[in-house]
């Protein structure tokens, strides 16, 4: 194992057995994330849907199947990225995370980025486009993601230098074929990455 592994297997350990906010009491299983170590590009959703919550993997239902088709289609393997969620536990009946519920988990998130350092982040969604966008000191620049997706933020953090990119979030295709589109065309941007 290497010094990553073991950091991340450290953050798997200690999800499994997290009672920082109340989500451990509905979830099934935490969603801990998955995917390469050595990752150039995280995903990040929002947080665990009903499939996921019961197989504990990110990504594994109807949205990640539309992920995988988008992954594909620019040539990258799931393995190849990381793919996680802000929160590690579902909310029960998919609501709304709360305040609270962020606050507590979140550090896990920002541990897993310092620990794999990516080259890119790539929230998806509104809801995880605004997030990480205020929290790597981008506040200035959000605004609503159908004027944002695609578009690649610098920033600068205490250990590397990341890019933001915002994407759709892959459910909005489910049911929406020019959505999926726009998602392909935005994708191309990551090619470059991996
Ligand atoms: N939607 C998300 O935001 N995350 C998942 O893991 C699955 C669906
Ligand atoms: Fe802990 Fe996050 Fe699960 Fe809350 S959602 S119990 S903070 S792992």
């Amino acid at each position: 194992m290497t010094n990553v592994d073991q950091k991340l297997k450290k953050i798997k350990d200690e999800v499994v057995d997290c009672k920082k906010c109340l989500l451990y009491k509905t979830r099934t299983y935490p969603v801990i994330g998955e995917g390469s170590h050595q990752a150039k590009i995280i995903f990040c959703g929002e947080a665990p849907g009903a499939k996921e919550d019961k197989t504990g993997r990110p990504f594994c239902g109807a949205a990640g199947k539309i992920l995988d088709e988008l992954l594909n289609s620019v040539g990258i393997r799931r393995e190849e990225v990381y793919i996680c969620n802000i929160l590690k536990c579902r909310p029960p009946a998919n609501r709304d995370p709360q305040k609270e519920e962020i606050e507590a988990c979140v550090p896990y998130l920002e541990r897993q980025i310092e620990i794999i350092k990516p080259e890119v982040v790539c929230p998806l969604g509104r809801y995880s486009m605004k997030f990480l966008m205020e929290k790597f000191g981008l506040e200035d620049k959000v605004e609503p993601i159908s004027k944002i997706h695609g578009k690649t933020f610098e920033v600068k953090t205490i250990s590397q230098n990341l890019k933001i990119i915002s994407l759709y979030h892959p459910a909005v295709a489910i049911y929406n074929p020019n959505m999926k589109e726009t998602l392909k065309e935005d994708f191309q941007v990551l090619k470059k990455f991996n």
